[in-house]
């Protein structure tokens, strides 16, 4: 089949074209608008998003070098999210799909962040436990089949990608903070400052404490020697990025020696950081894992891995109506 996927859950527009399972094209807009804030603007994101719907597609067609009377399918991103931000995707894939009178697929973000593991080669077997991290989620997943997964675990309050994100803003970095703090992490050192890694019983996560304890580390430095952040930039940066990956693996390795599973997977954007990458690689061959990682254009939002997703559904059969409607706190 040959499907249209869009993508409008936070503050990137994106739209991607999928055939027999390959993907064509893959294009992304990102929303500058929300820098100033610090932070993303829901009001500001849904209005980015009705600017950016009919170039994204429009190239993403030009790209995939395809006619729109070619599409099988119109698929789209029914949450979680903002709602204001779906309902952008929403409406437009159900007009689309309406006027070219083909079926629409609906499709769980979280579920496709998983599925952009079947993009390209390598691919893990099931069943594969796999850690979704990402701006609003840290999960573990047991995936037994393309859609069928069960979350083992989860946070019980902030995702690990927020935990980056509001350190960096600590450290009076520019927004988003994660790639910024990953990126001056790398010349640190992480056993600089012991920060606290949590670790709660079970397989479930918590991020609050660590911000915490972040910021009154910060606070209580900052009153001896108020240069003392820009002094010790990198070893904070790498020292929080450790503390951080530590609290993910206190529950990785567990559940994964538990289950037996041996194909171990990070999905979502946090799995763009070079610190928790090199550490599964790390990892995974002290214990003999096979371990996947996205290709960096799949970690964060895209539609890439909605097509990819819907490619499944599609050939399950899996399909919605006119009546579907955005649900911004979609479970699976
Ligand atoms: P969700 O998928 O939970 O709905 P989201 O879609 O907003 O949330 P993603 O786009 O998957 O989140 O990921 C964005 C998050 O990934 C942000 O918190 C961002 O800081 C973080 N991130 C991206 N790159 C890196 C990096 N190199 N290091 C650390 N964090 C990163
Ligand atoms: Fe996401």
């Amino acid at each position: 089949p040959t499907i249209l996927a869009i993508e409008s859950s936070c503050d990137d527009t994106s739209a991607a074209i999928i055939r027999g399972g390959k993907i064509l094209a893959n294009v992304v807009a990102s929303q500058a608008v929300h820098e100033q804030y610090g932070g993303v603007v829901p009001e500001l994101a849904s209005r980015a998003h009705q600017q950016n719907i009919i170039p994204v597609v429009a190239q993403a067609f030009h790209t995939a070098n395809i006619a729109k009377s070619e599409l099988n399918a119109v698929a789209f991103t029914r949450g979680p999210g903002l709602l204001g931000a779906l309902l952008v995707g929403t409406s437009f894939a159900k007009a689309f799909a309406m006027g070219l009178n083909v079926p629409l697929i609906e499709v769980n973000h979280m579920q496709a962040h998983i599925l952009a593991h079947f993009i390209d080669e390598p691919k893990p077997a099931f069943p594969f436990l796999c850690l979704t991290v990402s701006g609003g989620h840290t999960q573990l997943v047991v995936v037994r089949d393309h859609l069928d997964m069960e979350i083992i675990g989860q946070t019980t309050d902030d995702a690990v990608g927020e935990a980056f994100d509001k350190s960096a803003k600590l450290l009076g970095l520019p927004y988003p903070g994660g790639p910024a703090l990953d990126k001056l992490a790398a010349t640190g050192d992480p056993n600089k400052f012991p920060f606290p890694i949590v670790n709660l019983p079970g397989n479930d996560f918590s991020f609050s404490g660590i911000k915490t304890a972040i910021l009154y580390f910060l606070k209580d430095q900052t009153k001896q020697n108020p240069d003392f952040i820009t002094q010790n930039l990198a070893d904070l940066c790498a020292s929080i990025q450790n503390a951080l990956i530590k609290t993910l693996f206190k529950k990785l390795i567990p559940a994964a020696e538990a289950l037996h599973i041996k194909d171990i997977a990070i999905a979502g954007g946090v799995s763009a950081n070079s610190g928790l990458r090199k550490a599964l690689q790390e990892e995974g061959e002290k214990r003999g894992w096979n371990v996947f990682i996205p290709a960096f254009q799949y970690c964060t939002d895209n539609a890439g891995m909605i097509a990819m997703a819907a490619h499944f559904k599609y050939l399950k059969g899996e399909f919605s109506d006119q009546y579907a409607s955005p649900e911004p706190r979609l479970k699976f």
